[in-house]
């Protein structure tokens, strides 16, 4: 669906509200944008959880770190009857490559992220919450903490909240630098001091999630969105998007464009419009292909995405997904072949190796290509390569399996040609040279 109105008007005004105030990062540069306003209100009126949470449900936010899932529904799957103590853990292990968009919400708006939390506990009913951040991310955390003591020293968390009974403990983590604890039930492990490795599910998290516990895991947009839905209304959020998922999204544009950046805006915007705000494609170039979600998703041809929407719908329809919002742009200069075995190469690194399809079949995947690309390539390695990926999906304790496969999948199956090339020719039949990702190992 085409939207004939201009998305720039509600570019930054979410997550990235704080972007361009001076010392955005402070709580007094946060107050005075109108923050803390809403935190403030719920504790003096005593709001009922339910009236927060049918807000949250009404504005059809969806979890922005990948899956999509509805915040809203989410948050119910905790109720009063639940066992205590109830956690929250914000996920701001932001790893898939070609994302960079929370990093900018921890560094210049972490009071913002602080009462996202505090409205997502005190509508759940919990009362401990971690903000875990990637092991990369030093400088970030010290934001973070730098936060979170001016919030505690006002009174705006820790115990007797405002002068109330109600007590929201925040504290932030850095974990050690690995992919895979980006997925939540191996960032619990992590917070427990164990190996950060996926745990089988069920049971899920919202029933016996950290330390055994019921446990909601969201990732740091989502959360940074709850004070200005709050605020502003669930109607006013579902406005700014789309009527099947409301509010903005950030998207990290990279690749060859002219002017790569990130850029909070309305879900719905056009992929051309956002296109354009990256200053389009590089001189002389024309787009040829797109993965529109993070390394994980699958790659659109450019004519699959020119007349798309950003959107879950829109991406889902096309056959891929928004994913974390990063968007990869590739122009016709760009040798699939060479892109898919670096894409493999990540995922075989990042595997955690408790699932044999996975452990095995990413090296496996790597190992074939990487021939390829040595000009040492088979035409049966094709039917090979689907193979393998069709027989990890689905197979896995987590959704690692489907990252690695869908690249491969949709690679092959829309490059074919280019592939072909490569092994009958023994040289990319874009860059004219073989081994151009040689030396890994
Ligand atoms: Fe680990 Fe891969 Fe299995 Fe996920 S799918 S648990 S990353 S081996």
């Amino acid at each position: 669906m085409t939207r004939h109105r201009d998305n720039t008007k509600y570019m930054n005004s979410v997550c990235y509200r704080m972007l361009g105030v001076e010392q955005s990062w402070t709580l007094e540069a946060y107050e005075s944008m109108g923050g803390y306003r809403v935190w403030r209100q719920i504790i003096a009126k005593q709001t009922p959880p339910e009236v927060l949470l049918k807000e949250i449900k009404s504005a059809v936010l969806r979890g922005r770190g990948g899956a999509g899932f509805s915040t809203g529904i989410k948050m119910s799957f905790i109720s009063a009857s639940s066992p205590t103590p109830r956690y929250l853990v914000c996920n701001s292990d932001e790893g898939e490559p070609g994302t960079c968009k929370d990093t900018l919400i921890l560094q210049f708006n972490p009071h913002q992220l602080i009462e996202g939390m505090l409205i997502a506990c005190y509508a759940q009913g919990l009362s401990v919450a971690y903000n875990y951040l990637r092991g990369e991310f030093m400088h970030h955390y010290q934001r973070c903490q730098q936060a979170l003591e001016e919030a505690m020293s006002h009174g705006l968390c820790g115990d007797d909240i405002l002068g109330s009974d109600i007590g929201i403990q925040i504290y932030n983590v850095l974990g050690a630098g690995s992919y895979i604890v980006g997925e939540e039930t191996a960032m619990l492990n992590s917070l427990e001091g164990r190996r950060g490795v996926p745990r089988i599910k069920p049971p899920f998290p919202a029933q016996k999630g950290l330390y055994g516990k019921p446990t909601t895991v969201n990732n740091t947009e989502t959360l940074a969105s709850l004070p200005v839905i709050i605020e502003k209304g669930a109607d006013w959020f579902l406005n700014v998007g789309t009527q099947k998922s409301g509010g903005t999204k950030i998207f990290c544009i990279s690749g060859h464009v002219q002017k790569p950046g990130v850029f909070e805006m309305p879900l719905g915007t056009p992929f051309a419009t956002l296109l354009e705000m990256a200053g389009g494609i590089k001189e002389g170039r024309q787009l040829k292909a797109v993965i529109p979600g993070g390394s994980s998703m699958k790659v659109l041809k450019a004519d699959e995405i020119i007349n798309l929407t950003m959107d879950y719908e829109s991406l889902q329809s096309a056959g891929s997904g928004i994913g974390s919002g990063g968007v990869i742009v590739m122009d016709d200069s760009t040798c699939m072949v060479e892109t898919l075995v670096c894409i493999s190469h990540f995922y075989k690194m990042e595997s955690c190796g408790q699932c044999t399809p996975c452990r095995e079949g990413s090296g496996w995947v790597w190992r074939v290509l990487n021939r390829i690309c040595q000009g040492q390539g088979r035409l049966d390695d094709l039917p090979k390569l689907m193979s393998i990926a069709a027989q990890v999906e689905g197979r896995t304790i987590c959704a690692f399996g489907e990252a690695f496969s869908w690249p491969v999948q949709s690679f092959i199956e829309k490059f074919y040609d280019e592939f072909e090339y490569f092994i009958l020719h023994k040289k990319s039949m874009i860059t004219g040279v073989s081994g151009g990702v040689g030396g890994y190992e």
